[in-house]
């Protein structure tokens, strides 16, 4: 199935009048103090619109770090894969990567896995593209420069700087089989969905 635009809301079962969400089963880390424990609160509001959102808490009792996030329920947490264009300069569509979110952005040639210990991540485009700076530079850093993963990485960066000064179109690609992740895209007609 491939959609322009957001998720059915549709895709969530709903039992006694309220959505069911997908059980969160891993132990979360708390992304400032690396605890494990981190409690996930999601509750979801009906507006008087008819849309639904959803509100997600987040806490930490180990060091006191709280954060929430609102989301419109039409981002149903479905296995499945976003790809998102980024052609405006608008690196503020907001992405939460669940524990098995791989990230992709093809202009680049860059991916980013999840690890075995992944905790979520709420960022945007720009924290993504930071994220994969930060990569960039390491591997540059501390590869040999003449070796041929070097050469690449050094092409990487230069397409990666192409597409933060905003010179280059670019596509960020959100996967995750598990269904815990979405993107939340400011102008829909900027993203596609495939649910698995
Ligand atoms: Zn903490």
């Amino acid at each position: 199935m491939v959609k322009k635009g957001i998720p059915e809301k549709a895709s969530l079962s709903k039992k006694n009048g309220t959505y069911e969400l997908p059980a969160i089963t891993k132990e979360i880390l708390c992304p400032v103090c690396n605890e494990k424990g981190l409690k996930m609160t999601r509750t979801i509001y009906s507006l008087p619109d008819g849309d639904d959102v959803l509100i997600i808490l987040l806490e930490c009792n180990k060091c006191n770090y709280k954060k929430s996030d609102m989301v419109s329920m039409f981002n149903a947490f479905k296995p499945g894969e976003y790809v998102l264009t980024v052609d405006d300069g608008d690196f503020t569509h907001k992405i939460f990567r669940g524990a098995r979110g791989d990230l992709e952005i093809p202009e680049i040639g860059m991916t980013i896995e999840r690890g075995p210990a992944a905790t979520f991540d709420f960022t945007n485009v720009e924290g993504i593209l930071l994220k994969m700076k930060t990569q960039l530079e390491f591997f540059l850093r501390t590869t040999p420069t003449d070796t041929i993963e070097w050469q690449n990485a050094n092409e990487s960066l230069k397409s990666f700087n192409e597409a933060y000064s905003k010179q280059m179109a670019f596509k960020l690609i959100l996967r995750d089989k598990e269904g815990g992740s979405y993107i939340s895209p400011t102008n829909e007609e900027k993203m596609i969905f495939t649910a698995y």
